[in-house]
């Protein structure tokens, strides 16, 4: 599981933009935090403190580990829709070759198009999964690709440069065509509407039955199916295409295979190398099983200062919610930063004891709840450029029971986020008066970071399934269900006075200011990421919704939470604090209930109810507003650059970083470096 900056409670201090586009924010030793600004995205970097510090062998380490981490960005490209990789390729081609006048309309836009793309990993948006609109003409491109050398484009064998504008055009310029990457509109077939590629020929009900099938309710320790496959339907007959080596995606897995195996040969330790070697193992064979037994391993590696995440990951992009995107994390522990997560940690049996959720739905015993703030040496796949500031991981059911799970924050790029945004207007927009812009000065940084590492490093260890209940079992309502769940348990628990007694917060007042903002983005200032006349589909933003109205409905009669207008614009206001506290509760409990029972009919109510639909004048007030303040809604981050620095004889003496690369340098760089993959993945 991911946390997004979205999902903290300082989303609104976090939604920040220097305003212009050459503006940059910069540090007391002119670190420049902000790359470029572009559509609704703005381009930030993140430093790597502390990596000078670390070991030779350590640092060898890391940039054998960013070099498998890189090698695996096509097979995203690929995952999010069939043509991504050759669109890409087409528009890195005529954007390098073109001969024109770069300084025209239609250049200048199909530039925005091609930028917008890479930040996406495809032609459908990051986060509100539509596809975007091209505002450069068809014509240009037509003849701006006719204008190139046909060695330079994308072209499959006997292919004519008019096929593959026949081919991709349609694709790039009709809103008909593949509208959506993830469509999740209840009643429509959720994979024939979606535009990723994760099932080829084949029907939702085609697909549930399919691993309907293969499911045995008995196994407790079931493998998570259909994780790393596409499913197709061939010859009337369906059949899974493994991304192993040998298999779909072998070309960029055996680069990643490559370095990973130099990354076995300096790794800091036995557990470490056996994490290493264990993943090899799973990309050579495809297996499921030794999936697991990777994730065993690596849940187990507590010990290394580095670590990483490397693999078929996180299952938001597939509707059903099963096959997962690539994505990597290379990263090392932040040392003094970790204890305030070890803290919550240690105290974790105490938090499941004293939650609202009825007893049969508790962990007896709490497992290996794990939890460190890391620094972030590379962000890829899919954490790049857009990225998490928290993960949580494995992801299988079983293996966080019996195994435990580790809850990361990534100190580095949290840190990003809030230099980048220092002033920026948006609480004296949107915060109701001095007294709540107040408490968000004072405590809002604290009580973000705190509301993450409670989500994290508790939220999604808590509870347990009753027996028998299937994992999957709320369908395509299962992620809002359990991100909601998560921030509840952090939700509820930041009031507990048990937080002052930890000296996790300083007193008992600062918790108001995570309701506040947690409540003002759930009910109000998220709806700026939502096209006008759209509905919420976000996992995230629909759990945040869900939590945000559910407690102003059900607190209405006591005017617990309430909208009201001042001057012709809509504020939140929380009037009673620890009453808002127990609504939080009670929907915990409840939220609690239907994911241990699999209630999937009431997880559809009351996602449906409150999760989904937009009120159209408010949202119309809050991107009015909004855009007066000339901020981009979503980030994302270059890397830094690693390079490898050996003496005469080629031994490795050092590994030098740097932060000057720029957005679209960055991305053409790895696209001729790190791009193993046909433009045709069958
Ligand atoms: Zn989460």
């Amino acid at each position: 599981m991911k946390t997004s900056i979205y999902s903290m409670a300082l989303a609104a201090t976090l939604l920040v933009s220097c305003g212009g586009a050459k503006k940059t924010t910069a540090d007391a030793d002119k670190f420049s935090y902000t790359v470029e600004r572009f559509a609704d995205l703005q381009i930030l970097r993140y430093k790597v403190p502390g990596f000078e510090e670390l070991s030779l062998k350590q640092k060898e380490l890391i940039y054998y580990l960013t070099e498998a981490a890189l090698e695996g960005r096509d097979i995203l490209f690929d995952q999010n829709g069939k043509y991504n990789l050759r669109i890409r390729r087409l528009l890195e081609a005529v954007y390098t070759n073109y001969t024109g006048d770069k300084n025209s309309s239609d250049f200048k836009a199909m530039e925005i198009y091609l930028k917008r793309v890479w930040f996406s990993n495809g032609i459908h948006h990051h986060y509100g999964a539509e596809k975007f609109t091209p505002e450069f003409s068809q014509a240009f491109l037509k003849e701006a690709v006719a204008g190139i050398d046909s060695s330079k484009l994308p072209l499959e064998k006997g292919e004519s440069i008019e096929q593959l504008c026949e081919l991709l055009l349609p694709v790039i310029f009709d809103p008909k065509v593949m509208p959506k990457r993830v469509n999740q509109a209840d009643g429509e077939d959720l994979i024939l509407t979606s535009a990723c590629n994760y099932y080829d020929g084949v029907t939702q009900s085609e697909a549930e039955a399919y691993y309907d099938a293969l499911k045995d309710p008995k196994d407790e320790t079931p493998i998570s199916y259909g994780l790393n496959s596409r499913l197709v339907k061939k010859d009337g007959k369906l059949q899974e295409h493994t991304w192993k080596v040998g298999g779909l995606y072998s070309a960029a897995i055996e680069k990643m295979v490559y370095w990973l195996k130099k990354a076995e040969g300096v790794a800091e330790n036995d557990q470490q190398k056996a994490v290493i070697a264990q993943l090899i193992r799973f990309y050579e064979t495809g297996d499921l099983k030794d999936f697991d037994d990777y994730a065993i391993l690596w849940v187990k590696d507590l010990d290394s200062r580095i670590d990483f995440v490397n693999g078929f990951t996180e299952t938001y992009g597939d509707p059903l919610g099963m096959k997962a995107s690539w994505e990597s994390l290379v990263n090392f522990k932040d040392v003094e930063a970790t204890q305030r997560a070890e803290l919550i940690s240690r105290n974790a049996q105490w938090f499941e004891d004293h939650s609202p959720v009825d007893k049969v739905y508790k962990k007896e015993q709490v497992k290996g709840v794990s939890a460190k703030v890391i620094t972030a040496a590379i962000l890829a796949g899919d954490l790049y450029p857009a990225t998490a500031i928290g993960i949580n991981l494995p992801n299988a059911n079983w293996i966080r029971a019996q195994h435990g799970s580790k809850s990361v924050t990534i100190g580095n790029i949290t840190d990003a986020y809030n230099k980048a945004s220092h002033g920026n207007g948006f609480n004296e927009e949107f915060v109701y008066s001095e007294v709540e812009k107040k408490l968000i000065d004072s405590y809002g940084d604290l009580t973000g970071d705190l509301h993450t590492d409670l989500h994290e490093c508790l939220g999604h260890g808590s509870g347990k399934l009753l027996p028998g209940v299937d994992p999957d079992a709320l369908k395509a309502y299962g992620a809002t269900v359990e991100e909601a769940r998560a921030d509840l348990f952090g939700l509820y628990y930041m009031a507990d006075p048990k937080l002052v007694e930890l000296k996790l917060l300083p007193d008992e007042n600062a918790y108001k200011a995570e309701y506040y903002t947690f409540l003002m983005n759930g009910l109000m200032t998220q709806l700026v990421r939502i096209q006008p006349g759209g509905i919420i589909e976000e996992a995230h933003m629909r759990n945040r919704q869900l939590i945000a109205r559910w407690v102003f409905e059900k607190g209405a009669a006591d005017r617990v939470v309430e909208l009201v207008k001042k001057d012709g614009k809509t504020y939140v206001v929380v009037n009673d604090y620890q009453k808002l506290r127990q609504l939080f509760g009670d929907l915990l409990s409840e939220i609690q209930r239907i994911k241990s029972t699999g209630d999937l009919k009431a997880a559809r109510l009351l996602v449906e109810e409150y999760a989904v639909k937009v009120d159209p004048a408010l949202h119309r007030e809050i991107l009015d507003r909004f855009a007066k303040l000339n901020l981009a809604p979503y980030k994302g981050f270059v890397n830094p650059k690693y390079e490898l620095v050996t003496d005469k004889n080629g031994v490795v003496t050092d590994v030098k970083v740097t932060y000057e690369e720029g957005y679209a340098e960055q991305m053409l760089r790895y696209s001729k470096d790190y791009s193993p993959l046909p433009s045709v993945n069958n």
